[in-house]
């Protein structure tokens, strides 16, 4: 018989079991169709920044209703781009980091098409994602999970929390550094990858909220480090 996880148990054997355990509680997702082209996906992660979904998405359907082709978008006055993602945050620096990333874009691929990702290895296209202006570990990674499925990890400000809290990586661990040691533990599976991401995301937004974790309803008591260490304990 396994032995039962314990809190106690290595960042590793818990980081399998969490997803184990949220595969089981929110179900196994299938990574075959991306939710949106990978344009779409790079431009509107960029718009995400400290900004809500509906608000990013409210600002990437703007800009698509009111300069629906991307030579449009860089030819745009900055000024009139800005007030089309007036919904998401710091709207004027990603209207110009997003019209300098579409030129760079544009140079390398005249079609705007991203497809090339696909052929490139994953550093080569981690580093080429992350030369273009706005675009960070989150963005890039994400793009070439969704859309590409290579073997990478995102790491959001949800799942980065519930990793903490749970113990997977240590409390002083950037959110950048979180994505390789995260990485490092689970098997090289875009598969798997992109479940990981999602429901630790979900988990993050539904269950282990910021301010007030629920964690009477939550599967990863178990293991989790402040349950055992601050909840149970009165602490918090
Ligand atoms: S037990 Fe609480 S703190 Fe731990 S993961 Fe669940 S909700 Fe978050």
């Amino acid at each position: 018989m396994a032995p039962e996880i314990t809190a106690a148990a290595s960042p590793a054997e818990k980081t399998w079991q969490t997803h184990l355990i949220l595969n089981n509680f929110y179900g196994e997702l299938d990574l075959r169709k991306p939710r949106r082209d990978a344009m779409h996906e790079l431009i509107s992660t960029m718009l995400s920044h400290r900004t809500t979904h509906a608000n990013e998405e409210k600002a990437y359907y703007r800009m698509r209703e009111l300069y629906p082709t991307w030579p449009e978008v860089i030819t745009a006055p900055v000024e009139d781009l800005t007030k089309a993602f007036e919904t998401a945050q710091y709207p004027g620096p990603k209207a110009v980091n997003i019209q300098k990333a579409l030129k760079l874009i544009q140079e390398k691929s005249p079609d705007f098409s991203l497809l090339f990702l696909e052929e490139m290895p994953v550093e080569e296209a981690m580093a080429w994602l992350m030369s273009l202006p706005g675009v960070g570990l989150k963005t890039a990674t994400l793009v070439l999970l969704f859309n590409f499925h290579k073997p990478v990890l995102p790491v959001d400000t949800h799942v980065f929390r519930v990793s903490q809290r749970v113990g997977l990586i240590g409390a002083k661990v950037t959110a950048e550094k979180a994505h390789t040691i995260l990485l490092e533990m689970l098997p090289p599976e875009a598969p798997v990858l992109f479940n990981f991401h999602k429901h630790l995301y979900w988990h993050g937004q539904r269950i282990c909220t910021w301010k007030a974790p629920k964690c009477e309803d939550c599967p990863l008591q178990i293991l989790c480090n402040y349950y055992h260490e601050v909840r149970l304990k009165g602490l918090g």
